[in-house]
This record gives structure tokens, C-alpha cells and sequence, in this order.
């Protein structure tokens, strides 16, 4: 259904961004990759899908290496038809114990990079008459929680920049959602676990148990397989005017 596409995914590494640029891959789109430490490991997965990848190191807290990644990829495909804005850290602090430099960092990775990346997207895109920008924003795009002040304002500022781009290119073949996962066993949650076992002196079983119950009903975490099937859908042309959609896949948590 992709082929003959081209995906750029920030954070694709690990987790999240990992599951939707090999699901995005089996639909054969050709895929950028992003994100820090071992790359070479996501290439040869996604190499073995039979399609094309390239990776770009890019810092995604600096403009500057942003619009390297984005000119790189269209020297290299020609242009990016799907842009993925997953790229995204947590800090866990009370607002006034919350350090000054991670509020900053926050916010540059998990909001203002989508906003550069997005920028720079657009015009191709548009001249193509065909785009697909998802932003992976968080459950934390539509609800708060407590000790997470920057994640959640950056995921509301995702969800806000999601509806403003959707409107600007509605009447065009270019369309922008969010994905809102709950809970995903990721690099980032798992520090969370161990954050809370070490805390209260559990095992991971049961700090992780803890972490469910506290706020996602099904008791189970939602997967990157799952988060890449819902993006494959949003660019296939059943999602061509699902436009400013916020769409959360969280274990029934926002239902509460
Ligand atoms: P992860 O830690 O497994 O992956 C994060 C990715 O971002 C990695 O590839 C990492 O190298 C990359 N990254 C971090 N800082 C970067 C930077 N400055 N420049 C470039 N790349 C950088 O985390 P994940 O859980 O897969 O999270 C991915 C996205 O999903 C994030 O935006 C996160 O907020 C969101 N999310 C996660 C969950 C969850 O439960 N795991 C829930 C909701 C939303």
C-alpha cells in the first residue's frame, strides 16, 4: 500500500517509533530512521522487510540538526511523504522541585520538534497534493497527571499544533493526526517501573501491576505492533479525511 513512499520517524531507535517504522515498512514504505544508540540494529530489521532505510542521527532539541535530517531525506528519496513526530523523553518532578534544564529539554524534544520537523515537511508535501503527518503525542495530550508537568503541557501542545496543522491543509491531500498511547513497555515506562519498585521495594512484577492499576482499566499495555497498525491506517485511503484527530489507544485511561 506504501510503496513508493518514503516515512521519517524521530525517535525510531527503540519503542514506539521502532513499531511504526517496521509497520509502515511491510506496507513498503522506504523508511528514515532517528534516535540515539544503536542504530544499526533497527536498520538490518527494517533492511529485511525489503525496503529501503536510511538513518539520520539528528538531535531532535536542535534546529539546526533537524533541517539537516529533513534536507538529507529528500536528497536521498526525494521527498518524505510520511513524517512521524515521536521523538520524546520523560522527567518525573513536583512543579517547584522540576529542574529548569529538563522543563527546556522537554519541551524541544517533545513539542517544538514536531513543530520544526512539521515546517519543513509541508512544502513538498503539499507541491505532491499527498502527505501523512502523524504526531505521536501521549493519553497526557488530553488528561494530566501529577509530577509531569512539561510531558503533559508538551503533549497538549502536541495535540493543539496536530488540530492547527490538520485545519491549514484541509482542503488539501495532506493530512495531520495524534496517536495517544496509555501505557507502552518502553525504554521510557520501564524506568518508570523501576522508578516505582525501587521507591516502595517491589518486584518489577508488582511495581508494574501498580503502574497499570493506577490508571489504565484493561490492565494491559497498549504495543508498538498496535500503535504502527493505527498509523498504517491513517495513510492508508480509508484515513484520507481523518484530519485534527487526537486518538488515543489507552486502555479505556481517558474514558474515566
Ligand atoms: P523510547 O525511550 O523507547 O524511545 C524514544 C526514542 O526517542 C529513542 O529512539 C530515542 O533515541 C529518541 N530520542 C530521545 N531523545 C532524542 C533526541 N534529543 N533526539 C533524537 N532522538 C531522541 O520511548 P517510547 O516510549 O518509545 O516513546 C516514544 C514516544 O511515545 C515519545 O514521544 C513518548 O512520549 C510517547 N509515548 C510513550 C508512551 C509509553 O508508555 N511508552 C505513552 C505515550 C506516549
Amino acid at each position: 500500500m506504501l510503496k513508493n513512499k518514503t516515512a521519517l520517524v524521530t525517535g525510531s531507535t527503540s519503542g514506539i517509533g521502532l513499531g511504526i517504522a517496521k509497520a509502515l515498512a511491510r506496507q513498503g514504505a522506504n523508511i528514515v530512521l532517528n534516535g540515539f544508540g544503536d542504530a544499526e540494529g533497527p536498520q538490518a530489521e527494517i533492511a529485511a522487510l525489503g525496503v529501503q532505510v536510511a538513518y539520520h542521527g539528528a538531535d531532535m532539541s536542535k534546529p539546526s540538526e533537524i533541517e539537516a535530517m529533513m534536507a538529507s531525506a529528500a536528497e536521498r528519496f526525494g521527498r518524505v511523504d510520511i513524517l512521524v513526530n515521536n521523538a520524546g523523553i520523560q522527567h518525573v518532578a513536583k512543579v517547584e522541585d522540576f529542574p529548569v534544564e529538563r522543563w527546556d529539554a522537554i519541551i524541544a524534544i517533545n513539542l517544538s520538534s514536531a513543530f520544526h520537523a512539521t515546517r519543513l515537511a509541508l512544502p513538498a508535501m503539499k507541491a505532491a497534493n499527498w502527505g501523512r503527518i502523524i504526531n505521536v503525542a501521549s493519553v497526557h495530550g488530553l488528561v494530566g497527571s501529577a509530577e509531569k508537568s512539561a510531558y503533559v503541557a508538551a503533549k497538549h501542545g502536541v495535540v493543539g499544533l496536530t488540530k492547527v496543522t490538520a485545519l491549514e491543509n484541509a482542503t488539501t491531500g495532506v493530512t495531520c493526526n495524534a496517536i495517544c498511547p496509555g501505557w507502552v513497555l518502553t525504554p521510557l515506562v520501564q524506568k518508570q517501573v523501576d522508578a516505582k519498585a525501587a521507591a516502595l521495594g517491589l518486584s518489577n512484577e508488582e511495581a508494574t501491576k501498580l503502574l497499570l492499576g493506577e490508571k489504565e482499566p484493561s490492565m494491559q499495555f497498549t504495543t508498538p505492533d498496535e500503535l504502527g497498525e493505527l498509523a498504517v491506517f491513517l495513510c492508508s485511503p480509508a484515513g484520507a479525511n481523518v484530519r485534527g484527530v487526537a486518538w488515543n489507544m489507552d486502555g479505556g485511561w481517558a474514558a474515566q
